[in-house]
């Protein structure tokens, strides 16, 4: 790739502005917000754009609701999908209407709408049911390539030729299997090793521990691409924060591997984008 800064420039201004309204929205009045609600296996993330797609409000949980994509406490997704938006409604002091939501790569035929109701059941108009990578490449906006999504449950690759996405595979390893190894090799509970793990001051600490599953992650990765031509891999995921997983997967795959400064909302952004 000949600048892959400027490939990232558009993610991470999106994701740096994103960060800022987490913590403080920007109460300008929109005629319209646009929000993207990702419910992911580890965290349900809602994303608010104003009317020129800008970030102006976030909110995020961790929550079990979700596993291997599919939806598993239907009424807790709900009510937290609920929470969110009132939260986030009270701090714009305006009302939430329009959602596009996502579904994994694999899980539409599987699915059955059990996301989009979700959506619906916490009060939202759904305008778009979309899936993950193609949400994630209107952040990235990759031509050729592979996108691949460490997430908490999964590992996602989507394949992409001219823009589009021509094929798409998911398989259960993630971020929850990273905190399981810590959990057990530093003898913590699954909650303090997954906070540990999230911590960025512990990464080059952990490497060593956390080498097997990148491995395994990235033998997934070569499975999921070995019949396309993939030059390129992008990560995106929470998972993919981990400073140096993308030299593992690099040289595990033989490909160059790149990754924004931020892989954690590229998602739930690109959801907010097709809203
Ligand atoms: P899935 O896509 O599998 O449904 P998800 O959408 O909840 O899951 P993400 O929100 O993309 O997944 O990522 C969640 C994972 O990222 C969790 O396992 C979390 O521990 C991990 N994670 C978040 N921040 C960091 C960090 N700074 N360092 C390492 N891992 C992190």
């Amino acid at each position: 790739m000949e600048n892959v800064n400027a490939t990232f420039q558009y993610c991470d201004q999106l994701v740096r502005d994103f960060e800022k309204v987490i913590t403080t929205p920007i109460l300008n009045k929109s005629s319209v917000y646009y929000t993207g609600v990702d419910l992911g296996t580890a965290y349900i993330v809602l994303a608010v754009l104003d009317e020129n797609y800008q970030p102006v409000a976030g909110a995020y949980r961790f929550a079990s609701v979700v596993k291997d994509g599919m939806v598993v406490d239907y009424i807790g997704a709900i009510r937290i999908v609920k929470e969110l938006k009132q939260e986030l409604e009270e701090k714009l002091g305006a009302e939430l209407i329009y959602a596009a939501a996502a579904l994994p790569p694999g899980t539409v035929t599987l699915d059955s709408g059990a996301i989009k109701h979700v959506v619906q059941g916490a009060g939202f108009e759904v305008t778009n049911v979309l899936d993950e990578p193609t949400a994630a490449n209107a952040v990235l906006k990759i031509q050729d390539g592979a996108i691949v999504d460490i997430g908490g449950g999964t590992t996602g690759t989507a394949i992409l030729k001219d823009g589009k996405v021509v094929h798409v595979d998911d398989e259960p390893t993630g971020g929850t299997h990273f905190s399981l190894v810590i959990s057990g090799a530093y003898k913590m509970s699954f909650e303090d090793a997954d906070q540990y793990k999230r911590d960025f001051k512990n990464h080059r600490e952990l490497m060593p521990v956390l080498r097997p599953v990148i491995e395994k992650v990235s033998s997934i990765i070569s499975r999921h691409i070995r019949d396309y031509q993939v030059k390129e891999i992008y990560l995106v995921g929470g998972t993919c924060c981990l400073e140096g997983i993308e030299d593992i997967i690099a040289k595990q795959t033989n490909l160059p591997t790149y990754k924004p400064q931020n892989p954690m909302f590229v998602t739930p952004l690109g959801i907010a984008l097709n809203c």
